[in-house]
């Protein structure tokens, strides 16, 4: 019943649970409004599928990381929307972003200036995000170029500030001081730069309450089903469902090497399948006997290292002839989510999902 013809296997993203999650979020920070990140090609789900299922939500704003995203998702989205390009400005990007309707994020004095000085040579006022740096040290206003930014800014009529925002290094760590410090500094920040809202939250910053939304929050992961608080209870719906074709099976003797290096050897007479899916499909080396997948509920390990295309697991406890030739087995779905992938290969959720690849066929309901 399981078989698929000629794939090896199907990735199935149900854009109905990512629209009850994208709702669940909505409902979580208003009065504020939730936009969506769809970097890295919406975590690797397909940002065209993924954002217009948000924007029929009422999404409006969309946040990527490269202007390249920025430019292929801009003539696929409505012009009721804003494209963000979080990375910032790159020296002569002004006039491909501008007459792409791209917002760019402007993280520092340079590209702030850079974005006006374009604005005023065109006679046009245009929109910006200006982000600061509240204690990450990665993008972002830093904190000396503050008073000269405000300086400037006030004498600018050329850009209009459509938001302030910063990103919380921590906020997946509901406990960590660093989202109090950060918290603080932003708000240094919003009182200097008064009368601007403020972008704050990203997926755990949610969940850590009302003092973190400011009036547009920017998750990620938790649409797309990822747990937003590191070791919690995850209210998100799950969004993605991994099935992968058995491509051989055998049975081998105790004593039988398995896999790259021989570096599993069996103990017992031991009955394997082999999966179509390796590390070139998201499915890290570091799952080499340690990991799993599932089969009618029933925990099947990996054995011997992750190959590029293919795994090697053990089918003992199933009985024998239920996997064969094109049989589908779990690796994410109801007995595996993308935390217990990420804990066993030991890595986050974040890289699980934006490894998995292009070779499955997709599907999205
Ligand atoms: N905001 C910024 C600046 C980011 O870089 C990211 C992702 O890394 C997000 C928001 C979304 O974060 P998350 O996926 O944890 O919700």
């Amino acid at each position: 019943a399981d078989a698929v013809t000629g794939s090896s296997g199907h990735l199935t993203i149900d854009l109905a649970a990512l629209q009850r999650n994208y709702r669940k979020l909505s409902a979580a920070v208003a009065p504020a409004s939730a936009a969506a990140v769809v970097k890295a090609d919406a975590y690797g789900l397909g940002a065209e599928q993924v954002s217009k299922a948000l924007h029929a939500q009422g999404c409006r704003h969309f946040f990527v990381a490269h202007l390249p995203e920025a430019l292929k998702l801009r003539p696929l989205l409505p012009n009721d929307t804003h494209i963000f390009v979080l990375n910032g400005l790159q020296p002569g990007a002004e006039i491909t972003c501008t007459n792409a309707d791209v917002v760019p994020v402007l993280n520092s004095l340079e590209q702030f200036r850079r974005w006006s000085f374009t604005a005023e040579k065109l006679g046009r006022v245009f929109p910006a995000v200006l982000q600061f740096d509240t204690g990450m040290s990665r993008l972002g206003v830093p904190p000396q170029e503050r008073t000269a930014l405000a300086a400037e800014l006030k004498g600018c009529g050329n850009l209009e500030i459509l938001f302030i925002m910063s990103h919380v290094a921590c906020a997946d760590e509901a406990d960590k001081k660093q989202n109090a410090d950060q918290l603080a500094e932003m708000r240094v920040i919003a009182a200097e730069f008064a009368g601007l809202d403020v972008c704050f939250a990203n997926s755990g910053g949610v969940f850590l309450g009302g003092d973190y939304h400011g009036v547009l929050a920017r998750p990620g992961i938790a649409l797309y089903g990822g747990a937003p608080t590191a070791g919690r209870y995850n209210p998100m719906e799950p969004v993605v469902r991994l099935e992968v074709a058995v491509i051989q099976t055998r049975t081998v003797p105790a004593g039988t090497r398995v896999g790259y290096g021989g570096a599993h050897v069996t103990s017992a007479k031991t009955r394997l399948a082999t999966i179509a899916a390796g590390y070139a499909d998201g499915l890290p080396r570091s799952l080499s006997d340690c990991g799993a997948v599932f089969y009618d509920g029933v925990r099947l390990p990996i054995v011997g290292r992750v190959s590029m295309d293919s795994i090697t697991v053990d089918i003992t406890a199933l009985p024998e002839g239920t996997l064969s030739l094109g049989s589908l087995v779990e690796v994410l779905g109801p007995h595996q989510t993308l935390e217990d992938v990420a804990e066993a290969a030991g890595t986050i959720s974040y890289e699980i999902l934006t490894s998995l690849g292009r070779r499955y066929e997709r599907r999205y309901r």
